[in-house]
């Protein structure tokens, strides 16, 4: 099945080109932490060899961003980085990577007196000078502010596109036009709604796919897919990325999940999808970066997948999120959430915060409150 593909404009991301119907690239990242270069080198060549066309690393300090430098000369992967709050970072990274990405719900939080327009313009023109390519990245657990006041708690779509929208247009007055956009959620189905929206209003802007906190395979995979079949199927998406929540060992298998929904659409083998179903218990987990503060995070999603088997059929939402810098934001929107600290479990209801337990503590504590919310809803 040949599938007819939005006329996108072309961005080179060091050797390879997305959009104007250039292949659909697969990315992934990786989830070491970036100042172990051993490892991260290891873990680039890892998903270099599953065939990934772009390798992200986050950056989050002066550290991180030497430990990058000496990471680019140890591979020739196309590497990408994640920007967070200090966006000012760009300029030690920019010369070490292929593209750049920032979260512009980030930008809010460092320098509060300047305006974003400012901040953009400076990430871009290190960018510019740097021959890289960017990402505008809006996720729904962390939109800006100002988008997100201007609607109802119960409408995440419209205050991403106004975000993105916004960024856009700034770009394109600056003239910067190597950039592509990304507007992830958990739900796949809301995925589809925001994605089709976007590339209706801006069909030429080189759009990256994925689910957020996918979760662990096979459920990751399988939200993933129904989102991407819905999208890819009609010509929406340039580069992807399949979130899961994997061991290190194992997390080339984001990239082989990746082309594996890829070759399935272009060969329509599409009926076999198991519907999502949001009547029942959904577990979302973040697919863990270099910014997890305890490795244990992995395993403990994983226990929680496995002691929560028993509520498969209730209708709650538990997400388990590797970090303090997108956990706390991103498990507002859950029944019950778990962000990782270094030595203990936050876990929170919805956006109360019930407390902070040890990493062998958590578990009955949680099926505590799983047993009352489903007492609750009975
Ligand atoms: S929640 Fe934290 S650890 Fe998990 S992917 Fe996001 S930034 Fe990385």
């Amino acid at each position: 099945m040949k599938i007819k593909r939005n006329p996108t404009r072309e961005v080179r991301i060091g050797s390879i080109a997305i959009g104007n119907n250039h292949a659909i690239a697969v990315q992934s990242m990786c989830a070491t932490k970036t100042q172990d270069i051993e490892a991260t080198v290891a873990q680039v060549k890892q998903l270099q060899a599953a065939n990934a066309g772009v390798v992200r690393i986050a950056v989050d300090s002066k550290k991180d961003a030497r430990a990058l430098a000496e990471i680019r000369q140890q591979t020739d992967a196309n590497l990408s980085v994640d920007l967070q709050e200090n966006y000012r970072l760009v300029e030690m990274v920019a010369p070490h990577v292929d593209k750049v990405r920032y979260n512009p719900g980030h930008l809010y939080h460092h320098e509060r007196d300047k305006p974003w327009q400012d901040k953009v313009k400076y990430i871009t023109d290190i960018a510019a000078e740097n021959n890289c390519a960017m990402r505008v990245g809006v996720n729904a657990g962390s939109v800006d502010p100002e988008a997100q006041d201007k609607y109802s708690k119960e409408d995440s779509i419209s205050p991403m596109l106004d975000s993105a929208q916004d960024h856009c247009e700034l770009l394109d007055k600056i003239g910067f036009d190597q950039y592509c956009v990304s507007l992830k959620d958990s739900d796949p189905n809301k995925v589809i709604d925001v994605y089709k929206r976007f590339a209706t209003q801006n069909p030429e802007i080189p759009l990256h796919l994925g689910v957020t906190e996918a979760g662990m395979p096979p459920e990751g995979i399988i939200k993933t897919r129904i989102a991407f079949e819905q999208l890819i199927g009609r010509g929406i998406g340039d580069t992807i990325r399949v979130s899961l929540t994997l061991p290190n060992p194992q997390k080339h298998e984001e990239v082989q999940a990746g082309f594996n929904i890829l070759d399935d659409i272009e060969h329509g083998r599409v009926r076999s999808v198991v519907v999502f179903d949001p009547n029942k218990l959904n577990i979302i987990s973040c697919p863990s970066c270099s910014r997890v503060e305890n490795e244990a995070f992995v395993e403990l999603a994983q226990e929680v997948k496995k002691m929560t088997e028993y509520a498969k059929n209730h209708a709650i939402t538990i997400a388990v999120m590797g970090c303090r810098v997108n956990g706390p934001g991103e498990t507002d929107d859950a029944d019950l959430g778990l962000w990782c600290g270094p030595n203990y479990v936050n876990l929170k209801k919805g956006e109360e915060k019930i407390g902070a337990y040890k990493y062998d503590e958590i578990i009955p504590i949680l099926q505590g409150e799983l047993d009352k919310l489903i007492q609750a809803k009975a």
